[in-house]
């Protein structure tokens, strides 16, 4: 029988590969090895999800001392201090990597602190020439941002690059209408930044219910965001060298643009030009690419070895995670499943399961609850109004209204119950909620909604009062049917 240096090696230490190989390790005595390249924790902890939720917290300061007046409070408007906040940050975060390092060494996983590549199926090569044998490898090593292929995308930053500005920009252009673009948007604009958001689509947040994506947008804008749909970024010139090209900096072929402002100072920190789809052209001290992600997936071997990748990079895997390699499994955002943090802890458990328990668990990524960190947020389960509408008859329950805490201090935020119930067998098929703490609530819809819970058993509940979310059980008649 072969014998291997391990049972398990893991490449990447975010929220997947160290569920799978802490789990791995402590609950079924495997052998197992992970290397991480960057830092323990990977994007959700380092920079993304974590940090993100913590400068939504900050920013959200903002409003508060507006609306306790209104209460009462004697209390002044105040400054938010970038430096005071983004040096706890750290702090936080750097206290978070050693718990994820902790998990790994109380687990008995052996850490190795470089970059891994795969030389066969059973062997991987560490950066200092090591190889390390395992009968099983999993690839978690996740994605990045990535910039749009135009002129000047280099003067641009990514979400990355955000948690560690040395100090926060007067203005910005956020360039994307997702997740990323639209939560930035809103931190932003909390902290007192002069945001301007350009979207080349219609209306931001693609895939999510329209009723709640057109609220988002309202409340972006009504909160100060210059928000513009139908617009796109066409290339950005360091503001500091265009006077010199001619008036506006643009006046030239977008080949030469590319030329004679591509091999500028990389360390250049200033104020960058932007020309626009609707031929604006505009200076914000910083223009910030939130235009999707890539799964880490280039000069890792993978191909060589026959795994199969998709269109963008991604690790094509089958239901149990299983590559067309049998000994290499991947998990996470490098797959491009569902990009989600408890996604990939859920993957990398049922990896687990199948593989070193020998009960085969393919991960169900039905029904997945989730929320779009934006002010309001938005919390959503199962099928938007317009994908239920194709697929069957339907009753959509909706209401929007000012909610108490903020109707009382006269400002006009509103927020959206909705939902979407099948005809036929009476089931909510979707639930969505646009509102402060959407998120919070969404994950107890989610029970329900994954249990199979009818229209009826939503009415059967009672209402817990006075709550925003009361609504959801209150709901008497569809506002319309399709
Ligand atoms: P998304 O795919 O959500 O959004 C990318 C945006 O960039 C879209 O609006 C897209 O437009 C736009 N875009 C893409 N290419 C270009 C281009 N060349 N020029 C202009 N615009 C472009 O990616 P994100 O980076 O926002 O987020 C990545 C993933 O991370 C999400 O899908 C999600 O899974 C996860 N995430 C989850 C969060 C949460 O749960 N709260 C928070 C943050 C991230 P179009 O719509 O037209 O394609």
């Amino acid at each position: 029988m072969t014998t291997f240096d391990y049972d398990l090696f893991v490449i990447g230490g975010g929220s997947g590969g160290v569920r799978a190989a802490r789990v791995a390790a402590s609950e079924t005595g495997a052998r197992v090895g992970l290397a991480e390249e960057s830092r323990y924790g990977g994007t959700c902890v380092i920079r993304g999800c974590v940090p993100k939720k913590l400068m939504v917290f900050a920013s959200e300061f903002a409003h508060m001392p507006g609306t306790a007046r209104s209460y009462g409070w004697d209390i002044g408007d105040g400054g938010f201090d970038w430096q005071a906040f983004s040096g706890r940050l750290k702090t936080e975060l750097d206290r978070l990597e050693g718990v994820y390092r902790k998990l790994l060494s109380g687990a008995g996983v052996e850490t190795f602190d470089m970059r891994a590549t795969l030389a066969d199926p059973h062997t991987v090569e560490l950066a200092d020439g090591t190889r390390k044998t395992a009968r099983h490898i999993l690839v978690a090593t996740g994605g990045r941002p990535v910039k749009p292929d135009l002129p000047g995308a280099q003067w641009g930053i990514v979400s990355d690059d955000i948690f560690d500005l040395p100090e926060l920009p007067d203005s910005i252009l956020i360039v994307g209408g997702g997740y990323i673009a639209c939560e930035f948007a809103c931190i932003l604009n909390g902290l007192g930044v002069q945001v301007t958001q350009y979207y080349r689509g219609a209306q931001i947040l693609r895939g999510f219910d329209e009723e709640a994506r057109g609220l988002i947008a309202d409340e972006m804008r009504q909160k100060g965001i210059d928000l513009h749909t139908g617009t796109n970024i066409v290339a950005a010139i360091p503001a500091a060298g265009a006077a010199d090209a001619d008036e506006s900096g643009f006046d030239i072929p977008a080949e030469l643009l590319q030329e004679r402002h591509g091999q500028g100072d990389a360390a250049y920190d200033g104020p960058v030009r932007v020309k626009a789809t609707n031929g604006d052209i505009k200076t914000f001290d910083k223009l910030f690419f939130a235009t999707g992600r890539k799964p880490n997936t280039a000069g890792m071997g993978l191909e060589a070895l026959g795994v199969q990748l998709g269109r963008n990079g991604q690790i094509a895997v089958n239901e149990y995670s299983q590559t067309d390699v049998p000994s290499i499994y991947a998990i996470g955002d490098v797959t491009d499943r569902v990009n989600l943090t408890p996604v990939a802890i859920r993957e990398g458990m049922a990896f687990v399961e199948t593989v070193f328990r020998g009960n085969p668990t393919p991960v169900d990524h039905a029904l997945i609850p989730s929320a779009v960190f934006t002010q309001p947020e938005m919390g959503t389960v199962g099928l938007t109004e317009e994908a239920a509408r194709a697929q069957e008859e339907i009753e959509v329950y909706c209401t929007s209204f000012r909610p108490m805490m903020t109707a009382f201090a006269d400002q006009p935020d509103r927020v959206l119950m909705k939902l979407v119930v099948s005809k036929a067998t009476r089931k909510v098929l979707g639930c969505h909620i646009v509102a402060p703490g959407a998120g919070e609530m969404i994950q107890m819809a989610g029970i329900a909604i994954k249990m199979g819970a009818t229209k009826e058993d939503f009415d059967r509940t009672v209402a817990v009062h006075p709550t925003m979310s009361e609504e959801i059980v209150t709901m008497r008649n569809p506002m319309r049917t399709a």
